[in-house]
């Protein structure tokens, strides 16, 4: 290296140092800069022979780091001052100890931090996500002071934008842990520039083709971009205008890394990512005005595009955590293409470049700045260790999916409906007409085909494709949620159903007809019988979709010739039955045994010699051990029974339980009035349609008792007789006995 190039580089520093002061953020007091030029100084002199990897010398790094903690990011002399030394303990024959005497306690303890950071650093062997742990420990845990993280932040901004000669395997090391947990850092912390940028370069080191060709695209479609912010903007000034305001619109792209995040996560190509950049209105205000004027421009905007409201967000009513104000709307832009709109007046956008920094200096109400800045930091550092202030992000993400049962999509049009939560795209696609729900072929959802069961969200803008072929199936009953859906799916198979039906009708008549039977009620009620179906239609539908085939009337056909024989055969059977057994009609609701005149419930059993089933004519025997035995009268013992122990027979009936009586003694008190029995009997007889098996009233001094016996047949008719009675004027009191 010549002398000439050695000094020549000393001027480039010297012009560095300069620059650094006058880029503060913060005005610097003359005590501010004697802190700094010491700093300086002692950096350069620890670093002196120190170079980076590209060849250039170390103190161009601290002085770098100094500015992007001045500049960007607002922080005061004291965090200049540090940043300048954060190599020297960790790089240099400079001590801890040096520093504390040369510049003090906290200057010292922040050097500190980020040296114990940067050996966390050297830790090369554990994977990123466990270094990445370390490290979030060791930021929450190490110091007090959050400048520490704030100048690591800046530390890995410079180290990411002049990584570029550095070995492939750090620089991926490098970015993915920058992108684990620095970028996320920087957003806690509300530097959201800095984010996008070390985003920007986390990806470019790690997906480097990705990251290059989304840059190219960006480039390609940037003159489109400007004609469409024109557009937009040429649209709207004449109303900003007349409303005596004063704006500057620009655009606002998309970074190329939330860009890729955004294909990734919605697998969609760059093409179809809508929403790659937004539209920046900043205006002019006093404080007393910004939010009026804010929600004027809103208003205005909203005059000529249609607003989106699900996307409505009101940062500047309820900054976020980290102080970011703002009003973010979507619009249906020019060219029917979704736009975000950001409304902010310049001190808003400053404290959104910044973060903190500039709110604090905004809000300089008879406070010193560095008071301001010390509550900037308290409130970061509150931020950082609660775990919950990450809730506050959260919420906001999801809010518009919780604020309601109901959730708002919208057609290609950019027209809103609205569906229950949970509503699919096949809902939807019956949402706006019933004829487009019917001939749904398939939905697209943002661009991209999704299935019919597809679970729309908020925002979801949903386009249906039909086909004059596409018909409701059984299966989609599984994909709506919606009531409508259902009904005009389900009433749309009834429809196909019926049709079948008819064709199925003729299809039978026809088979029939080659088995030399008419198609009549009898056949088609014998037909459904064999086939253990509840309705001819059934029947119909059935041969229509030709689950009923030639072989199942084949099989028809022949069991009908055997039934008539089997006819015959019962006609000769019945003679030889007892003839005093009357025939009941017997249903499959005969499900319970009776004995003696009284049709007395009793325990019983069946006998296993003859097994009888409902319906079969049966008596009771009473046994010796086992209580009463049921017998089929046509039982092999039936006879020696029946003669041998003739007064232990018990006759015995089948009854429907259903419909058993039951007898319920009821008491009955009141005050004696005309016509009172008539009232009760009446509700009882009349009314209720049931039986009166006994009944007596005693009156005795103006006081009536009353007893009734009732048939019911199961506890709800009881209540409701007794609920009437309890309507009869006079009636005091019910008992059931
Ligand atoms: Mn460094």
């Amino acid at each position: 290296m010549t002398e000439a190039f050695i000094e020549e580089e000393n001027k480039l520093i010297a012009q560095e140092y300069k620059e650094l002061l006058r880029i503060s953020y913060r005005s610097l007091t003359d005590e501010d800069k004697k802190l700094i030029r010491t700093a300086f100084d002692t950096a350069v002199d620890a670093h002196k022979e120190q170079r980076r990897k590209s060849g250039e010398a170390y103190i161009f790094h601290p002085i770098a780091v100094a500015k992007i903690v001045a500049s960007e990011i607002g922080l005061d002399a004291t965090s200049i001052a540090a940043a300048l030394l954060h190599d020297v303990v960790e790089d240099t024959d400079y001590t801890l100890n040096d520093l504390e005497q040369l510049f003090g306690e906290t200057v010292a303890r922040i050097v500190d931090g980020l040296t114990k950071i940067s050996l966390l650093d050297k830790d090369e062997e554990k994977p990123v996500s466990l270094q990445a742990e370390n490290y979030r420990k060791m930021l929450l845990t190490l110091n007090d002071d959050v400048r520490v993280i704030i100048i690591k932040i800046a530390d890995r901004l410079h180290n990411m934008q002049t990584m570029g000669s550095m070995r492939l395997d750090k620089q991926v090391k490098i970015a993915s842990e920058t992108l684990y947990i620095y970028a996320p850092l920087a957003h806690r912390i509300g530097l959201y520039n800095i984010k996008s940028e070390l985003e920007d370069l986390g990806l470019k080191y790690t997906e480097p083709e990705v990251f290059d060709d989304i840059q190219q695209k960006i480039k390609d479609s940037k003159e489109e971009q400007d004609t469409y912010i024109q557009n937009f903007a040429s649209t709207i000034r004449k109303g900003l205008e007349e409303a005596g305001l004063h704006i500057n619109i620009k655009g606002r792209p998309k970074s190329i890394y939330s860009i890729r995040r955004k294909m990734v996560k919605q697998q969609v190509s760059f093409d179809e990512v809508y929403d790659k950049f937004a539209i920046r209105i900043i205006y002019k205000s006093d404080l007393a005005n910004e939010k009026f004027i804010a929600w004027k421009i809103y208003s205005i905007v909203t005059d000529f595009f249609r607003a989106n409201p699900v996307r409505m967000r009101d940062w500047i009513s309820n900054p976020k955590s980290n102080g970011y104000e703002s009003l973010h709307t979507t619009v249906m832009g020019p060219e029917n293409q979704w736009i975000e709109v950001q409304i902010r007046s310049e001190r808003m956008h400053e404290i959104a470049e910044k973060g903190y920094a500039a709110h604090y200096k905004y809000k300089n109400n008879g406070e010193k700045e560095d008071q301001n800045l010390e509550h900037w930091l308290d409130k970061l550092q509150e931020a950082l260790i609660n775990e919950e202030t990450n809730a506050v992000d959260f919420v906001e993400e999801f809010k518009m999916n919780l604020y309601a049962k109901e959730i708002f999509v919208f057609t290609p049009k950019g027209e809103i409906k609205s569906l229950p939560k949970g509503g699919t795209a096949l809902d939807f696609s019956f949402s706006i007409h019933t004829d487009i729900g019917l001939r749904t072929r398939g939905v697209r959802v943002n661009g991209k085909l999704v299935p019919l069961n597809y679970v729309l969200k908020s925002g979801d803008q949903v386009e249906i494709i039909t086909s004059k072929q596409s018909k409701p199936t059984q299966q989609w009953l599984s994909y709506v949620t919606t009531g409508r859906a259902r009904t005009k799916i389900k009433s749309s198979l009834n429809e196909e159903r019926k049709q079948i039906a008819i064709e199925g009708k003729d299809i039978l008549r026809r088979k029939l007809k080659s088995q030399r039977i008419t198609l009549n009620e009898k056949a088609i009620n014998e037909l459904v019988k064999f086939c253990k179906l509840k309705t001819s239609n059934d029947l119909f539908y059935r041969v229509g979709i030709g689950t009923i085939d030639n072989k199942i009337i084949k099989e028809f056909t022949n069991s009908r010739s055997n039934t008539l024989i089997n006819f015959f055969k019962n006609k000769i059977r019945r003679n030889g039955e007892n003839p005093n057994i009357i025939n009941e009609e017997i249903t499959n609701k005969f499900d319970l045994i009776v004995f003696g005149k009284d049709e007395e419930k009793l325990n019983y059993k069946f006998a296993p010699c003859c097994k009888p089933i409902p319906g079969d004519n049966v008596f009771g025997f009473l046994t010796i051990n086992e209580g009463i035995k049921v017998h089929k009268y046509n039982c092999p013992n039936a006879v020696q029974l029946q003669s041998n122990y003739a007064y232990r027979v018990m006759q015995a009936k089948w009854i429907d339980s259903s419909q058993q009586e039951f007898k319920t003694n009821l008491r009955l008190t009141g005050i004696d009035n005309m016509g009172l029995v008539n009232k009760v009997t009446q509700v009882i007889s009349n009314n209720m349609n049931l039986n009166i098996y006994s009944i007596s009233f005693n009156s005795n001094g103006g006081v009536f008792e009353g007893k009734i016996t009732v048939g019911v047949k199961n506890k709800n008719f009881l209540s409701t007789i007794i609920q009437r009675l309890n309507n009869i004027k006079g009636i005091d009191k019910i008992y059931r006995e």
